[in-house]
C-alpha cells in the first residue's frame, strides 16, 4: 500500500523508490519535532542508512519529491 503523501523519488540517489517499499520513520530532529514524526521513502536499506546520518537534508528532499543533491548545490 502506498502512501500518496509520500515521495516516490529517493531522496539518497534519486533513483524511483519502490512500490512496495514502507516509509520509514527519521529520527528526531530539533526543528522536525513539532511537526511529529516525518516518514519518507527511500529505494534500499543501504539509502536508509545515509538518511539516518542526515535526517533533516534527505527528509527536506522527500518532501520535495527529489534527490538530496539538487537542493543542496
Ligand atoms: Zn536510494
Amino acid at each position: 500500500m502506498t502512501h500518496p503523501a509520500l515521495n516516490t523519488v529517493c531522496p539518497v540517489c534519486g533513483t524511483q523508490v519502490p512500490d512496495d517499499m514502507p516509509p520509514m520513520e527519521v529520527v528526531h530532529t530539533s526543528h522536525l519535532d513539532d511537526r511529529g514524526i516525518p516518514m519518507l521513502r527511500v529505494c534500499s536499506r543501504a539509502c536508509a542508512l545515509l538518511v539516518h546520518e542526515e535526517p533533516d537534508l534527505y527528509y527536506r528532499a522527500a518532501r520535495m519529491n527529489t534527490k538530496a543533491a539538487s537542493i543542496t548545490g
